[in-house]
This record gives C-alpha cells, sequence and structure tokens, in this order.
C-alpha cells in the first residue's frame, strides 16, 4: 500500500513504466516525475547510459545497481543485449569486480556462511527472504576464474552465474540462491587488507572444513527437499572432485568447472569435426593444465568416444594427453600424481615442455584448461600448425588477462587456419583480408539450460548421459552460416533457444533414465522447457 517502499523494492519496481492508474491505486504520486515510459524505452536508456561509460567496472557497477533497483528492467535489458552485456556481469569483468569486491561493496548479494555459523546453517538459510528456491549455486571462494583465492570476495560468482541461470536459461530469479562460504582465506594481501570482508584467518582443511560442508549439504536438503539442485562453482581442485564424489549419490549436484566446462567443450569439438573432418577416436588431444576443467573435459570426449565406439573407455582415454606444472603426465609420474590425474598416465617418457609434447604426441586438438595466461606461444601455435592443416586451438582459461593466447595470435601464428574459441570473449581478427569471427567456449552456454531441463523435470539425480545429452543439444544448434564464419558455437543472441533445446534434451534423458519425479512427462519437452521461463515483462498492478 505504500507507494514510497513498492519503489525501493527491485522484485515489483518499474520505475517511470508504472501508469498513471497504477500510480493512483499505489500512492506513487508524486514520487515519480510525471512521465511515463515503456520498458522497451527504459533499456533504449540504460544501454546509452551503461555505453557511456568506458571503464568495464562502472558497467558493472551500474548493471549491479539496477539489479537492486528494478530486477525486470535488469534482466530485460541483459536479454536484449547478451552479446554486449554478457562480458559485463559474467566473464571477464566479474572477475576484476570479485577482485575489488571490497571496494565496491554497496549492498548484500546473496547468502554468506562462513565458518562463524557452524551448528546453525538451517537458521542462516531460513533468514533468506525467499522460500522456494530451486537452484543454488555455491563457491568456497578458492579458485575464482583464473584468478586464484578471493575468499570472500568470490561471491561475485554465484552471483553472476545465477544471473545467467535467470537471463540465459528463463529460471525464476526469486528461485535463485548465491552462496559464498567463508572458511578463511589463504590469500594474504586480503588477510593483510584493513577492510577485508571476509574471515580474516587462513583456510580451514581437513575435518573442519568437511564438516561444515556436510552441514550445509544436509541443511540445504533438509531446507529445500530432494530436487534442489546445488551447482558447486571454483572450489579448488583438492575439494572439488572429493565434494563432487561424496554427494553426487545424495544430492542433486553438479560441478561446473568440471561438467559444464566438459559439456560445452565437447559440444565445440563435436561442431568443429565438421570443419576439421575426421570423427572423435580418430583425433588426438592435448591439454595444458591438469584439474577440474581439464581432466573433467578428458573424461567426457573419452565416454562420448567410447559410447560412439562401441569400445571401452580405457581405451579412449589413450588418444587423450594432459601437461600439468610438470609437464606431460606419464606413467613414471603416477605414484605422486593426485588421483584425478590417474587415468591419463600414459606410457611415454617424460617431456617438460609444452612443444615439445606437441612434437612428439602429435595432437589434432590443444585445450588451455591452465589458467596461465600467455603460455600458448608462438611457437606452440606453429607446431600445431605445422602438424595439422585445421588446428583446433581452444583457450579456455578466465579472464582474458589469462587466456592461454588472444584470438589474434591464434590466427596470426597459425597463417589464418586454427579452428579457435576462447573462454572469456575476443573480438573478431583481421589477418590477410579476411575476417575471423572468434567463438567463446563457456560453461555459460551449457549450465543455465542444464538446470532448467534438471527442474523442470524434478530430476534428483546427475548422470553423466544428461551431460552428452546437452552437449549433442548445443552442438546442434551450429547453423550452416555459423561454420562459414569459423564458429563451432552458435551466438549466444539465440541463447533462450539454445537453452530451451539443451534443457529439453536433458530432461528427456533423466525421464528415460527414471530420476525425474514430474510425472507424467510432458509431451513436447521444448514446448514445456520455453513455456517454463521466466519473461522479464512488467507485471500490471492495476
Ligand atoms: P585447476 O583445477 O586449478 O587446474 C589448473 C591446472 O593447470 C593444474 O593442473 C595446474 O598444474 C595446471 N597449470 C598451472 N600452471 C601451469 C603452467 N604454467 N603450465 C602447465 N600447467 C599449468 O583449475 P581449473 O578449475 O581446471 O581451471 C583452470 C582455468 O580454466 C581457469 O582459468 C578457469 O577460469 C578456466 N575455466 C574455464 C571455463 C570455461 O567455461 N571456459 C570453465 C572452467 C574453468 P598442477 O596440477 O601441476 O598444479
Ligand atoms: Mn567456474
Amino acid at each position: 500500500s505504500c507507494g514510497y517502499t513498492l519503489l525501493r523494492d527491485p522484485h515489483f519496481n518499474k520505475g517511470l513504466a508504472f501508469t498513471d492508474k497504477e500510480r493512483d491505486s499505489h500512492y506513487l504520486r508524486g514520487l515519480l516525475p510525471p512521465s511515463v515510459l515503456s520498458q522497451e524505452t527504459q533499456v533504449k536508456k540504460m544501454i546509452q547510459l551503461i555505453r557511456q561509460y568506458e571503464v568495464p567496472l562502472h558497467k558493472f557497477v551500474a548493471m549491479m545497481d539496477l539489479q537492486g533497483r528494478n530486477e525486470r528492467l535488469f534482466y530485460r535489458l541483459l536479454l536484449d543485449h547478451v552479446e554486449e552485456l554478457l562480458p559485463v556481469v559474467y566473464t571477464p569483468t566479474v572477475g576484476e569486480a570479485c577482485q575489488k569486491y571490497g571496494n565496491i561493496f554497496m549492498h548484500p548479494q546473496g547468502l554468506y556462511i562462513s565458518l562463524k555459523d557452524k551448528g546453525r546453517i538451517l537458521q542462516v538459510l531460513r533468514n533468506w527472504p525467499e522460500r522456494n528456491i530451486q537452484v543454488i549455486v555455491v563457491t568456497d571462494g578458492e579458485r575464482i576464474l583464473g584468478l586464484g583465492d578471493l575468499g570472500c570476495q568470490g561471491m561475485g560468482i554465484p552471483v553472476g552465474k545465477l544471473s545467467l541461470y535467470t537471463a540465459l536459461g528463463g529460471v525464476r530469479p526469486s528461485s535463485c540462491l548465491p552462496i559464498t562460504i567463508d572458511v578463511g582465506t589463504n590469500n594474504e594481501n586480503l588477510l593483510n587488507e584493513e577492510l577485508y570482508i571476509g574471515l580474516k584467518h587462513k583456510r580451514a582443511t581437513g575435518q573442519e572444513y568437511a564438516e561444515l560442508l556436510h552441514e550445509f549439504m544436509n541443511a540445504v536438503k533438509q531446507n529445500y527437499g530432494e530436487k534442489i539442485l546445488v551447482q558447486f562453482e571454483d572450489f579448488a581442485n583438492h575439494n572439488a572432485f572429493d565434494l563432487l564424489e561424496k554427494y553426487r549419490s545424495t544430492h542433486l549436484v553438479f560441478n561446473d568447472d568440471i561438467q559444464g566446462t566438459a559439456a560445452v567443450v565437447l559440444a565445440g569439438l563435436i561442431a568443429a569435426l565438421k570443419v576439421v573432418g575426421g570423427d572423435l577416436p580418430d583425433h588426438r588431444f592435448l591439454f595444458l593444465g591438469a584439474g577440474e576443467a581439464g581432466t573433467g573435459i578428458a573424461e567426457l570426449i573419452a565416454l562420448e568416444t567410447s559410447k560412439r565406439t562401441n569400445l571401452p573407455v580405457e581405451e579412449m582415454r589413450k588418444n587423450i594427453w594432459l601437461v600439468d606444472s610438470k609437464g606431460l603426465i606419464v606413467d613414471s609420474r603416477k605414484e605422486s600424481l593426485q588421483h584425478f590425474k590417474r587415468p591419463w598416465a600414459h606410457e611415454h617418457e617424460p617431456v617438460e615442455e609444452l612443444v615439445d609434447a606437441i612434437n612428439q604426441i602429435k595432437p589434432t586438438v590443444l585445450i588451455g584448461t591452465s589458467g596461465r595466461g600467455r603460455t600458448f606461444t608462438k611457437e606452440v601455435i606453429e607446431a600445431m600448425a605445422s602438424l595439422n592443416e585445421k588446428p583446433v586451438i581452444l583457450s579456455l582459461s578466465n579472464p582474458t588477462s589469462q587466456s592461454e593466447c588472444t584470438a589474434e595470435e591464434a590466427y596470426t601464428w597459425s597463417q589464418g587456419r586454427a579452428i579457435f574459441a576462447s573462454g572469456s570473449p575476443f573480438d573478431p581478427v583481421e589477418y590477410d583480408g579476411k575476417v575471423f569471427m572468434p567463438g567463446q567456449s563457456n560453461n555459460a552456454y551449457i549450465f543455465p539450460g542444464f538446470g532448467l531441463g534438471l527442474i523442470m523435470s524434478g530430476t534428483i539425480r546427475v548422470h553423466d548421459d544428461m551431460l552428452l545429452a546437452a552437449a549433442e543439444a548445443l552442438a546442434s544448434q551450429v547453423t550452416e552460416e555459423d561454420y562459414d564464419k569459423g564458429l563451432i558455437y552458435p551466438p549466444f543472441a539465440n541463447i533462450r533457444k539454445i537453452s530451451a533445446h539443451i534443457a529439453a534434451k536433458v530432461a528427456a534423458k533423466a525421464y528415460e533414465l527414471g530420476l525425474a519425479t514430474n510425472i507424467p512427462q510432458p509431451k513436447d519437452l521444448m514446448k514445456f522447457a520455453e513455456s517454463s521461463m521466466y519473461t522479464p515483462a512488467y507485471r500490471d498492478y492495476r
């Protein structure tokens, strides 16, 4: 009844879009200037404003400010200008925002759970104003993008990911809950910073860590039920693999860095093979980086190849090689390797340098998942280009500063022959009179549609076959027109449709596997996905 309150509630506020009648009936007269604008006009105004800022971080702050004032306008704007604004609310700018989160901290977003809350996490969850949560994105801030341990300031990541769940996947914003678990930080700069917002001590590990996470996982299920989706995001790999293993059989969990990334890269590879020729078993893959992303992708490639050939996964792994910070992963290193690297320790003599590994393994596909920028040097790209007519080169590390090479480097050093995509976006490159469009190989293509598929079917567990279904669905959305431009991913401008396709295929797989609980199964899953999506049009308040 109080107009003032209405204007300050981002879920209901429409700003100047309140009609004269609404202003009369909701005590808004005088609280707004007299003009009445449509949402369309508001979008036009906002995008002009955002374009005036030259510093990306200022654009980011303007977007967050809008999200906190007028949620529907925020999503309308993001959806209408998705290719322009994705780099603002997501990688690369979100990385800088996390690094500076302490400074730009205006109003808190998301839910913070820290070691101080041990024993009462359920109560903390109940302080969140929304009850019907369907998806949680949770981080502990230890490996934020390729930027390392940002502690409590990692909150920007779950907030950003969930904005994409809504914008790209159509999950209602009120059903999304971003969570940061603060167990301390090992980042010395933050520990020494007076204004740091998180716990100022070293990270809890071992039993103390496991107990807090266990309490959290139990509280989540107790509070929201069996069908709550928990997406693990940007955990360090020493925890990420264990958490996934521990909870995949009791909760609806999914690790975006391991599994979402795997699906998006597999999709890109399936598409790339249409350009390069050959089927998956004909190709050889080399990774720089053998962590969550690298081994996650490697395993999904092996799984898909095994399905296509009817040969055992173990056999298919032999075409896939990984290099970590100590060089090529080979059998003589097996004893000292972390468990997730062991399946990749093939028979070979030790090799230290990436270039030497390329020349000896002769990969057709090179994938960067190292979190280290500029590691695909001229020598590296030239080696790939001398071995392959059309070398496939993916620089997946985020943000842009950590990308293994730039788009320009990939095209120039390969004389325009590389099939290239990167985790963070690059502008088109002109080389030898031709314009090359680099694709964005980012899990943002997958997780929104994947999550929607799980939610709309009431799925209770994630199965690897759903990841394969998602990858195939995404690859099927690449058109001849995209291929002609050298793209192995469809444009983000069509993302709602792409997400609906992914959701439909994931849900279909869930029904097939008997893991879906929303029965009967809708006849047309694609239509059902589209009709389940949130649209940011304003509501009528008369
Ligand atoms: P991670 O688990 O920490 O793995 C990093 C791997 O890189 C480790 O195996 C590490 O070696 C290796 N490494 C580090 N420096 C290296 C160097 N100079 N040479 C060779 N190997 C090196 O991290 P992650 O989760 O896989 O993420 C890695 C990167 O991928 C991040 O930048 C992240 O932003 C990006 N990523 C992108 C997407 C996407 O959608 N595009 C998705 C997920 C992640 P050791 O094991 O020896 O330490
Ligand atoms: Mn991530």
